[in-house]
C-alpha cells in the first residue's frame, strides 16, 4: 500500500556537538549517507537535521549538494531588536533553514514556554515561509493519569491557534508526537501506543480543519527511536516519520533509521 505522505526523518541534535569540527563531520557523514541511498526522491523520504544554532551555516555549506534539510530547534517569535541570546526567524533564513522546531518538551519544561508562546512562534515560522515541527506529548505523571488525548488537544489547539486550514492543507505544518518519558530514557512508546495517539492527533485536526488538513499533515513519532525499532513504528498507518534525539548523533544509526524497511 503506498503512504499517504512522504514520511520526514529529522535528528534533533540538541546541545550535543561540542566543536564546530564534529557538527560538521556529522554533517558530512549524513549527506554522504543520504547521497548513497540516491537522495529523498529515490528514498522516497525526506531527512532533516537540526544543529545547535551557531553551527547552522558550517552544516548548510556540507549539506550543499545533499536532500538533507536544514532546521533550528529554536527560534524568537520577535522580528528583530533588544532580544539578547536570541535567533529571529529572518536569521534562520538567512543561513538556510527550511524547518523550525517549536515546542519542544525541554523548551516546555526548562524554559517555561506556554501554549500561547507556541502558537506565537508557530505563526512567525509560517509568516517567514519556514515549516514548523510542532512538538506535543505528555508526561509520564499524565500518561498514568490517562491524560494523553487532553494534554495533545490542549498542546494542538495553543499551537495552531493562528494556523490556517489552507496551509494546513498544503501540507506545511508537521507535528510531532513525543511522549516526555520516552525522550532519552530507551522506552520507545509502542507502535500500538504510537499509532492510537496518532490516530487521535489526525482526527483532531480533521475536526477542526477538515478532510485534506488532516490527510496531508505528517505526524512524526519521537522518543528513544532506534535503528531496531524504527521499521516497526513505521509500518503505522499514521505515523509519517520520527523525530530523533539520541541516535541523530552517530551517522550509522541515523542512516538506518531514514533507510528503514
Ligand atoms: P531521543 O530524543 O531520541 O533522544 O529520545 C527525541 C527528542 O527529544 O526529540
Amino acid at each position: 500500500q503506498p503512504r499517504a505522505r512522504t514520511p520526514l526523518m529529522a535528528g534533533n541534535w540538541k546541545m550535543n556537538p561540542k566543536t564546530l569540527r564534529e557538527a560538521e563531520s556529522l554533517a558530512a557523514l549524513v549527506a554522504a549517507a543520504d547521497r548513497a541511498q540516491g537522495g529523498s526522491a529515490t528514498r522516497g523520504c525526506d531527512v532533516l537535521v537540526c544543529p545547535p544554532a551557531p553551527f547552522l551555516p558550517a552544516v548548510a555549506a556540507v549539506l550543499a549538494g545533499s536532500s538533507v534539510k536544514l532546521g533550528a530547534q529554536n527560534v524568537s517569535h520577535e522580528p528583530s531588536g533588544a532580544f539578547t541570546g536570541e535567533m529571529s526567524l529572518a536569521q534562520a533564513v538567512s543561513v538556510g533553514c527550511d524547518f523550525a522546531l517549536v515546542g519542544h518538551s525541554e523548551r516546555r519544561e526548562l524554559f517555561h514556554e506556554t501554549d500561547v508562546l507556541v502558537g506565537d512562534k508557530t505563526r512567525a515560522i509560517l509568516d517567514a515561509g519556514l515549516a514548523p515541527v510542532i512538538c506535543v506529548g505528555e508526561s509520564k505523571a499524565q500518561y498514568d493519569a490517562g491524560l494523553v488525548r487532553d494534554v495533545c488537544a490542549t498542546q494542538l489547539h495553543g499551537a495552531l491557534r493562528d494556523v490556517s486550514t489552507e496551509e494546513l492543507e498544503r501540507g506545511k505544518i508537521v507535528i510531532a508526537y513525543e511522549p516526555v518519558w520516552a525522550i532519552g530514557t530507551g522506552l520507545t512508546a509502542t507502535p500500538a501506543i504510537a499509532q492510537s495517539v496518532h490516530a487521535f492527533i489526525r482526527g483532531w485536526i480533521e475536526d477542526a480543519h477538515g478532510p485534506m488538513a488532516a490527510a496531508a499533515t505528517r505526524i512524526q513519532y519521537g522518543g528513544s527511536v532506534k535503528p531496531d525499532s524504527v521499521d516497526e513504528l513505521m509500518r503505522c498507518p499514521d505515523v509519517d516519520g520520527c523525530l530523533v534525539g539520541g541516535a541523530s548523533l552517530n551517522a550509522d544509526h541515523f542512516s538506518r533509521i531514514f533507510g528503514f524497511d
